[in-house]
């Protein structure tokens, strides 16, 4: 569980998060190849090491079980256990929480990700008063809170479409309808659960509509406004409700997001076999092998599985997919996009089926083979699966050649419209800079020393900075007023960000790594990410563009011994290298530990708080933004990015503009973006009007830390973040 990393931001973390992360890790470790368990015992539960001073009751807190019934499951007479003990956990629960002394009803909400009407609901609440030992039901799996009462059957579908959709058995559903055999009319409205129908409703969560699963029709309603008013298209409405045409009735219900059934995409995680999936979405495994072209059995940890076959002239919107790449990737323009499709705005959702036109004018991206390629590696860096690679190519087998030119999805295809990308010198931008020597290596470049290890070998392994606090400043100015100068040779993209002044804080540094997670490299063995190095990367490339775009631009944390780095081959990661400073003469006078930038509880923070403040001094308020790029460890968020804005906890009250600008971004960071009100310390304390934390990548998630660890990717993200900030800019005038 040492993996688990918290963002050294939380003043105080409340205990609901520590919970869910704990057994969240549980949960990844049992679905993951590495067993807890030794050789001989039933593969179920796992077994907890006694730690110093823990006692019966707090493992059992911890994992949300009962004393009794850990005792039975490990055969105890008393209470005594000892230090180094193993302890069989038969199994957590995820469906309620125990009550911990200091919480409070709302962050038990926030951290489990229901509305607190609906914690209050399922618990008989009425104000906000709770005690510690209370067992609170969550009920937060997808299927109490989703599957709503009844189904309309519609033309065509089977009974077995139904189970699946809804992620009920086919005899539940028989013997709930006193269905004799499978034989279903179109029309007939079958009863998905038992009980009294709940009264969705009423609910409002935090976000308002935006969020919301499901809406009963009332009388006067039409598929329009709905779809306007919960901010999803009526073609999207259409799909996932099995609509054929726009006629609703009252009291009927409609799902208004895709489940991630809908998504239909799959990807493979450790310990999974092609069966294994089968089973889990209640298909064939005949039909997975043939929508994905896979010939064997052989599947790798991180591939992409289709579980739906694409019809022609139709995109099915994956995670992380952005409206005007879409339009982009097919040579469409956004607008014509919107039109084709219904869209009220640029938000588009996980497995959304998007109509091209009849004859989209697809335009490819040309990829030319390298030494040591292979064809899941290319699929991946292009986001695609192996099978879309295969077919857009003509391809019978997988063997390629270096040379070999590939058509590929054109997301990042150099050159792109938007932002011009070819006008922009990267390699201009990293040549040697401020008389230090240049040092090229596949990872760099470096100037003045580089690190002594080629990659991060372990999780614990980190190189010191060299030079005093005062020298490693002066150096790292050195690079940076090199930097700022090419920049100024270069022209600009645009005029669109003038008079803004943009704080970017690359979330950790000096002597605080972040998270350092896990990979796996192409042949499966382990390679490290630092989230620090490459969170760095990403910031300094989204520096460039936005003071390209004619903002003002401050970094808080500067490195004395690289810039923007490339990633060749990716397999050698960056180094923990603990020698970021502060961008400030008066924060690196001293010399003592203290003085270098660190997190956690004895961090100095404030000193981010106080760089931003110094570079806003001249700058009106409304032309101020703050932005905090992270890419931590959360198990219990989804794979997606995630955009933090302040939420007072004592009120709930959030930051209105920061909510408003993450509202914005929120589409420009593609499909499936989660936006949340939170009680962070840099956000709570920035001078800035405008002011997030981009959680950009999730590293628990294996995809997300490859993608960082190759730079076109890291510059896709970078490009999102941009594009965001600069479409905001333009809406608000
Ligand atoms: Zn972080």
């Amino acid at each position: 569980m040492t993996s688990v990393h918290f963002p050294s931001h939380h003043k105080r973390a409340p205990a609901i998060f520590f919970f869910f992360l704990a057994v969240l890790a549980v949960i990844h470790f049992l679905e993951g190849s590495v067993s807890l368990l030794q050789a001989g015992e039933p593969k179920t539960g796992f077994a907890y090491v006694v730690e110093k001073g823990d006692s019966l009751g707090e493992i059992a807190l911890r994992y949300n079980v009962s004393v009794k019934e850990i005792k039975k499951w490990n055969k105890l007479k008393g209470d005594r256990i000892f230090e180094g003990q193993r302890l069989r956990i038969e199994a957590v629960s995820l469906r309620s929480y125990t009550v911990k002394s200091g919480d409070t009803l709302s962050e038990i909400a926030l951290a489990s990700n229901i509305p607190v009407s609906r914690l209050r609901d399922l618990n008989k609440i009425s104000g906000d008063r709770i005690y510690t030992g209370q067992k609170l039901q969550l009920a937060s799996d997808r299927k109490s809170i989703e599957t709503p009462s009844v189904h309309v059957v519609q033309k065509g579908e089977s009974l077995w479409d139904i189970a699946k959709k809804y992620d009920v058995s086919i005899a539940a559903i028989k013997e709930r309808n006193h269905l004799k055999t499978e034989v279903i009319r179109p029309g007939m409205t079958l009863s998905l659960k038992d009980g009294p129908e709940e009264n969705r409703t009423k609910e409002k969560t935090d976000e308002g509509d935006s969020e919301r699963f499901e809406y009963k029709v009332r009388p006067g309603d039409n598929l329009s406004t709905i779809a306007e008013r919960f901010d999803v298209a009526v073609s999207l409405l259409k799909q996932l409700n099995g609509l054929k045409e726009n006629r609703i009735y009252p009291g009927q219900t409609l799902q208004l997001r895709p489940t991630s059934l809908d998504e239909a995409v799959h990807v493979v995680r450790s310990g999974e076999t092609l069966s294994s999936i089968a089973l889990k979405y209640r298909m064939n495994v005949s039909d997975i092998k043939r929508i994905n072209e896979i010939e064997g059995s052989k599947i790798v940890v991180g591939q992409e599985l289709r579980l739906k076959g694409t019809k022609p002239n139709v995109y099915i919107v994956e995670r992380g997919d952005a409206l005007w790449e879409v339009a982009q990737a097919y040579g469409m323009g956004v607008g014509e996009l919107k039109r084709l499709n219904g869209l009220a705005s640029d938000r588009i959702y996980p497995g959304q089926e998007l109509q091209l036109g009849t004859a989209p004018a697809r335009s490819f991206g040309t990829y030319t083979v390298k030494k040591g390629d292979y064809l899941g590696r290319i699929a991946r860096l292009h986001q695609m699966s192996v099978a879309d690679l295969k077919s857009m190519n003509n391809m019978k087998s997988a063997l390629i050649h270096p040379g070999d030119q590939l058509k590929v999805k054109p997301f990042l295809q150099k050159g792109s419209e938007w932002l011009k990308i070819s006008e922009i010198n990267w390699d201009d931008l990293m040549g040697s800079s401020g008389g230090l020597r240049k040092i090229t290596l596949g990872n760099g470049p470096y100037y003045g020393s580089r690190p002594k290890a080629r990659r991060q070998s372990n999780r614990r392994y980190y190189e010191s900075a060299r030079l005093s606090l005062w020298n490693t400043y002066k150096r790292a100015r050195k690079l940076q007023v090199a930097l700022d100068r090419k920049i100024s040779k270069m022209g600009r993209l645009s005029n669109c960000l003038n008079g803004w002044h943009i704080v970017i804080d690359p979330g950790h540094g000096g002597l605080d790594p972040g998270a350092v997670v896990a990979n796996l490299d192409g042949n499966g063995d382990k390679v490290y990410v630092v989230e620090d190095e490459y969170v760095y990367d990403v910031a300094l490339r989204v520096y460039v563009m936005l003071r390209l775009n004619g903002a003002d631009v401050t970094l808080t944390l500067l490195s004395p011994n690289h810039l923007i780095r490339h990633s060749d081959p990716p397999v050698q990661t960056f180094v923990n290298e603990k020698n970021e400073v502060y961008n400030s003469r008066a924060f690196n006078r001293g010399n003592s530990r203290s003085h270098w930038p660190k997190g956690g509880r004895n961090g100095n923070l404030s000193r981010r708080i106080a760089i931003a403040e110094n570079a806003f001094k001249h700058v009106p308020k409304n032309r101020r933004m703050f932005l905090s790029f992270h890419a931590d460890i959360d198990h219990s968020a989804p794979n997606v990015p995630l955009v933090l804005y302040y939420r007072s906890r004592r009120t709930g009250r959030p930051d209105r503009a920061s909510k408003r600008f993450a509202k914005s971004i929120q589409s420009f960071l593609g499909a499936g973006t989660v936006i949340r009100g939170q009680n962070l310390y840099v956000l709570r304390n920035s001078p800035a009007n405008i002011s997030v934390m981009l959680e950009l990548r999730n590293l628990a998630y294996m995809d997300h830390a490859w993608a960082l660890r190759f730079e076109e990717l890291r510059q896709r993200d970078a490009e999102k973040v941009v594009r965001g900030v600069v479409e905001y800019v333009k809406k608000k005038g």
